[in-house]
């Protein structure tokens, strides 16, 4: 076994991967751009070298950097995480020309399984049933028409060379397939430099199944079961479970021979995914399960794997990069209890689910499951959480990378415990100012289609306006929140002149006043309070103060601003018209000219930042007095990029 190692990442994937390196006695080391100088893996490994400035391109991606790290702190092998280099072939045989152990897959199985449609021609003759399609090279628009219309509505196409949920489009009817593939073959070229495209199916009732395969380099290739991804926000994964609610034994056993046989018939090596697109229309069925595509590392929501089945996965990705054997027999890999992730996102659904970046002045989660992986892992009997996460109090959320701050995992007995004990997990998330989706995932989990199991891809976006229609403040929260600011009220006699008190020149005395109702605002909304007899502060404070006069309270995974006066946030909520930047990024639309009407909710200008494109909307019903903003520019945060007159 190699004595050091290299993560070729950030966050909480090179958190996760030096915590099983640490356990088994490996030096860590970590490599990291200007943005990342405080990041907590940076702290935590032995080692750190800096690689360059924030942009992916200029740190994280350059290899020959990457390299010249390992070279220089003497690391033995490199694990690349997930994202970044983790599937580039040419990255893996430099990293194995330069004399160094590769933890990821071999590069033939990365060339093999990197293009989607090269790969599912593969699969079907690996005899893997595969999406119904067309996958082949003549790319003309008459060829690509004619076989979508063969196909038969509603289809999808597909960038060939595409991820991350990106370079995707479903059509519904034939005279809108031209539109979708021009707009489709933009994007394609645009993010993966290729703009090839395929067709599938649009399978209807569809729900993300995927099988964790694993291989050593004596070609055995073991599964470690399912898992279900079905609850996703515009193709991206969410919510993750393991095992995938209704599935039967039979179906089990041939779905996982089928990604056995995928792995195989590349020649897999590692930790790898098969993911499957299954019909749902009438519960899961071994005939209507297709593949879709090989993922050829270590994926994001591998914990609910590992918890299920007692394995580290990090650590097998050791042995076999070591080339050790499989750890274990097939028959001896265990599927115990119920195991679910919620991917903590720093974003905002109220608002569109913009990125939320800066400054985690406050950040606490629900209690952590204890270091290293043996105990999260093993003594992970049922009723235990564990959170792996990048970030910490005082931390910074960068526009550059990807907004996911931390995954919270918990393992149960069964799957309606897990639910519930994960949404008890996101209900406890307090973080401020930075906004997060946690209450968003606490509703998620806890709406009857969720704990009934009945969930397809379309959940979120078919429940999204009752899974973020905005949230009350309890009465109780409201209570106590207006409990700190009277105490810090009272205690900061000294600090502030008492004609300013909150409560009055003479002070606040329960005796004076018997009762009293206080006039506060949440989140700039006017609120009246009856007020207690006494100002308390029971348990763990739930509030963090802004000042002596405002504090946020957090209930439900949302923080609430309550205030004894109006807040800026009020003044936000009526828009000036002007539409300003939220963070950096880059135009990739402008739909409208200057002097044009626009309707409330209208897209005026759209924004790609941190892999996603936002639309900046009209606020209310008028003309685009300004724009001020052209396709391909550049913009700084608070740009002001457009601005709407009422008529
Ligand atoms: P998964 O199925 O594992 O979620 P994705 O294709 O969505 O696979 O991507 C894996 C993860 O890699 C993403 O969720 C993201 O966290 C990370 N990732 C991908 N690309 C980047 C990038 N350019 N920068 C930072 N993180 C990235
Ligand atoms: P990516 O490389 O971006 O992960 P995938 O091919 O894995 O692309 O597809 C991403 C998601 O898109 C899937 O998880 C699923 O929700 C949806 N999807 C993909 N193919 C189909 C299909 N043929 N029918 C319905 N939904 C699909
Ligand atoms: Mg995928």
């Amino acid at each position: 076994m190699f004595k050091s190692v290299l993560v070729a990442n950030r966050g909480e994937i090179a958190c996760r991967v030096f915590r099983t390196a640490r356990r088994m006695g490996i030096r860590t080391i970590a490599v990291y751009s200007e943005a990342d100088a405080d990041a907590l893996f940076v702290r935590e490994a032995d080692e750190a070298v800096l690689l360059g400035p924030a942009p992916a391109r200029e740190s994280y991606l350059d290899q020959d950097k990457v390299l010249a790290a390992a070279k220089a702190t003497g690391a033995e092998a490199i694990h690349p995480g997930y994202g970044f280099l983790s599937e580039n072939a040419d990255f893996a045989e430099a990293v194995q020309a330069a004399g160094l152990v590769w933890i990821g897959a071999p590069a033939a199985s990365i060339r093999a399984m990197g293009l989607k449609d090269a790969a599912k021609k593969l699969m079907v003759e690996a005899g893997v049933p595969v999406t119904p399609g067309y996958m082949d090279d003549d790319q003309s628009e008459a060829r690509l028409k004619a076989e979508a219309d063969a196909i038969g509505y509603p289809v999808l196409i597909k960038a060939v060379a595409g991820g991350g949920g990106k370079g995707m489009r479903r059509v519904d009817a034939a005279d809108a397939f031209l539109d979708a593939l021009s707009s489709c073959r933009r994007e394609a070229a645009s993010s993966f430099g290729d703009d090839r495209v395929l067709i599938e199916k649009y399978i209807l009732s569809p729900r993300h199944i995927e099988v964790q395969v694993f291989g050593d380099r004596h070609g055995t290739v073991v599964h470690l079961n399912e898992r279900d991804c079905s609850l996703q926000r515009r193709h991206q994964k969410v919510i993750e479970e393991a095992p995938a609610p209704g599935m039967d034994a039979p179906t089990r056993a041939a779905i996982t021979d089928a990604a056995v046989r995928a792995a195989k018939a590349v020649n897999y090596v590692g930790a790898g995914t098969i993911e499957f697109i299954a019909d749902a229309s009438e519960g899961l069925r071994a005939d209507r399960i297709w593949f879709m595509e090989m993922n050829t590392r270590l994926q994001v929501e591998h914990p609910v794997t590992e918890m299920i089945t007692g394995v580290d996965l990090v650590e097998w990705q050791f042995r076999a990069a070591a080339g050790e054997p499989v750890p274990l027999a097939q028959a001896d890999i265990p599927l115990n209890g119920w195991a679910m992730e919620a991917r903590l996102y720093a974003e905002d659904p109220a608002n569109g689910f913009l990125p939320s970046i800066g400054r985690l002045d406050h950040f606490i989660l629900p209690r952590r499951a204890g270091e290293g992986d043996r105990e999260a892992v093993e003594g992970a009997a049922a009723h235990s959480i564990r959170i792996d996460t990048g970030v910490e109090q005082g931390g910074e959320v960068s526009q550059f990378y990807d907004p996911m701050i931390a995954k919270l995992i918990v393992h149960a007995a069964t799957r309606e415990e897990a639910a519930a004990e994960l949404a008890d997990a996101c209900g406890q998330v307090e973080v401020w100012p930075v906004r997060t989706n946690a209450g968003f995932l606490k509703r998620c989990l806890e709406h009857p289609r969720f704990v009934a199991g009945d969930v397809d891809t379309g959940f979120i976006g078919a429940e999204e306006e009752e899974l973020i229609s905005s949230q009350a403040l309890s009465e109780d929260g409201l209570r106590s929140a207006v409990d700190i600011i009277r105490l810090a009220d009272e205690m900061g006699a000294d600090w502030r002149s008492p004609w300013t008190s909150f409560f009055g020149p003479m002070g606040f005395r329960m005796n004076d006043v018997p009762s009293l109702h206080q006039r506060v605002y949440v989140d700039g909304q006017p609120r009246s309070v009856r007020l207690s007899e006494e100002a308390s502060s029971q348990g763990r404070p739930r509030y963090l103060e802004l000042d002596p006069r405002a504090a946020v309270h957090f209930e439900r995974g949302y923080p609430f601003v309550v205030s004894t006066r109006m807040d800026l946030k009020a003044a936000s909520s009526t828009s000036d018209g002007a539409l300003r930047a939220p963070m950096p990024g880059k135009i990739v639309a402008a739909p409208v000219k200057t002097g044009e009407a626009v309707a409330r909710g209208q897209p005026v200008i759209v924004l790609e930042a941190m892999k996603m494109e936002h639309a900046l909307t009209a606020p209310f019903d008028g003309v685009a007095a300004e724009i001020n903003a052209a396709v391909g520019d550049q913009v700084p945060a608070d740009a002001v990029l457009a601005l709407v007159k009422a008529e």
